[in-house]
């Protein structure tokens, strides 16, 4: 019988009487490896009462105190480490060096809050009254929601966990329905460390239903959203009728510039490499490329072969290859029709440019169009897929100009050997992120957040940890 997760509400399993049951496939075979509840917003509602019940007790812990659990979640993923990363690979289709990292970077990130707890600091201001003093205080916001999406699915749980309970904030968390099991194996591991009931709740199900019934309800005090522009907006709408606070992690179209005076070899290694890792299915992966005409047809040639010799396949079955199936047949269908329009508009395929038959599963060829016109669909849109499109500059600040020319604004990146060409790229780019002569992967203390259609706030490092805080002002006349 194909096995069942339960929600996670107050400490306990619970089961979803009378609920739809949401399949979970492997993306390579198509095969159903589980069941989750489409979770109905009676139970939603009643994990969030859990969380409210149980923060006031939760924030009055010594932070240092709540800092201990999150060390002893990260050293039971750490000691499940191969199960959990065969997990991730098994129903996200990413290859298994890939969810080793993950995995690994999961416990790093739990441990890394964990250290702000001793960190979390607030100011003395001075007043203008005689007798006075001022004090911000950091606070908890109370109950945060999670709202999470299938490409890295593991690690976005920590992400948003780690934060929120170090400050003193419980929560309750909704994954996505393509990539449930993983997060039923952090629960198992969780339920084990001995939290205080209700400070950590999982609720699985579709957005329309379950996610939004979490969007609705007026006591989460914030909603930390990772996903596509177009639920965050929805998430927005929802929110907006209860003034909650979002903090929304959107898509990308990362643009990346090649200078005349660039290595050029280094460039093609890391843009391919940003390209193919999880199949282009990474919000911050480079989705554009804009290179200077002086070493245009050199670049196009070297971005080709790295390409062109990327391997894709089953990763459980070869561990060799660069890159696994897409998701689902709806995500390689929107690539594959973003491509035929681009190739109809006239950009020529330097290689692949089609759906991969492997008999099971949905693969895309990695592709590079050249030739390709920077105002065109596929430079303008997140393609999500393995595809490089190739625009010609005339020089950088044309390269510039077309980059910050679009809806997104998470992570852009420059390959130049020039100091001030990189100075300025920095001072000019208008991007959350901006990797310089580097493949685009964010670190842990650094602070992941994007401009325009990109996002609202931001994750990581110390910025990201004060957006589970919100700030108290008092006023001591004493
Ligand atoms: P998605 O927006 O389709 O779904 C994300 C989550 O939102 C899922 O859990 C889904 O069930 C839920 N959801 C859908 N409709 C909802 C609603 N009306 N109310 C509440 N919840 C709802 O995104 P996806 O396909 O899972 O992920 C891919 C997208 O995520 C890409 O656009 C990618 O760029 C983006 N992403 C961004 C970051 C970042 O850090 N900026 C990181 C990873 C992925």
């Amino acid at each position: 019988m194909t096995s069942q997760h339960r929600n996670y509400i107050n400490g306990a399993f619970v089961s979803s009487a009378g609920a739809a049951m949401i399949p979970v496939r492997n993306p390579a075979t198509g095969a159903v490896l589980s069941e989750v509840p489409d979770t109905s917003a009676d139970q939603v509602d009643a994990a969030i009462g859990a969380a409210k019940a149980a923060q006031r007790g939760w924030e009055a812990l010594p932070a240092i105190e709540r800092a201990g659990y999150l060390r002893r979640i990260a050293a039971e993923i750490r000691s499940n480490a191969p199960a959990l990363a065969r997990a991730i690979v098994e129903e996200q289709g990413k290859i298994m060096s890939l969810a080793e990292v993950e995995v690994g970077f999961t416990a790093d990130y739990l441990d890394y809050m964990a250290e702000w707890a001793r960190r979390i600091e607030g100011e003395i201001v001075t007043s203008d009254r005689p007798n006075e003093t001022i004090f911000l205080f950091r606070q908890a916001i109370g109950v945060v929601g999670g709202i999470l999406p299938w490409n890295f699915p593991f690690f976005l749980i920590a992400r948003k966990l780690a934060p929120a309970l170090v400050t003193g904030n419980t929560i309750v968390i909704k994954p996505s329905e393509e990539t449930p099991n993983n997060a039923a194996m952090f629960m198992d591991l969780l339920s084990g460390v001995g939290l205080p009931a209700g400070v950590v709740n999982m609720v699985y199900g579709c957005g329309a239903s379950t996610g939004r019934a979490l969007c609705e309800n007026p006591d989460v005090g914030m909603l930390s959203f990772t996903g596509s522009v177009e639920t965050g907006s929805r998430i927005m709408e929802a929110a907006a009728r209860n003034i909650t606070k979002v903090n929304l992690e959107l898509g990308g179209k990362a643009p990346a510039i090649v200078c005349a005076d660039a290595d050029l070899e280094l460039a093609a290694n890391a843009i391919t490499a940003s390209r193919v890792i999880n199949s282009g299915q990474v919000c911050n992966c480079a989705e554009r490329v804009y290179v200077e005409r002086a070493v245009a047809d050199e670049f196009v040639d070297r971005l080709t072969r790295k390409m062109a010799g990327s391997t894709f396949g089953n990763p459980l079955e070869d561990r060799s290859v660069d890159y696994g199936p897409m998701i689902n047949k709806a995500g390689s269908d929107k690539v594959a029709g973003l491509v035929d329009r681009a190739t109809a508009a006239g950009a020529e395929v330097m290689t692949g440019g089609e759906v991969a038959d492997l008999g099971a599963g949905n693969y895309f060829q990695p592709t590079v169009l050249a030739g390709v016109a920077h105002d065109s669909e596929i430079m303008q849109k997140e393609v999500f897929g393995p595809v490089l499109p190739v625009n010609v500059i005339e020089d950088l600040d044309q390269g510039i100009a077309r980059a910050n020319d679009s809806d997104y604004g998470l992570t852009s990146s420059i390959y130049t050997r020039d100091i001030g060409a990189a100075m300025r790229a920095c001072r000019d780019i208008k991007f959350g992120e901006t990797y310089i002569n580097r493949e685009n992967f964010e670190a842990m203390q650094g602070y992941h957040a994007g401009v325009r259609k990109s996002g609202i706030g931001g994750a990581d490092g110390k910025h990201g940890l004060y957006e589970y805080t919100q700030t108290h002002m008092v006023y001591l006349q004493a």
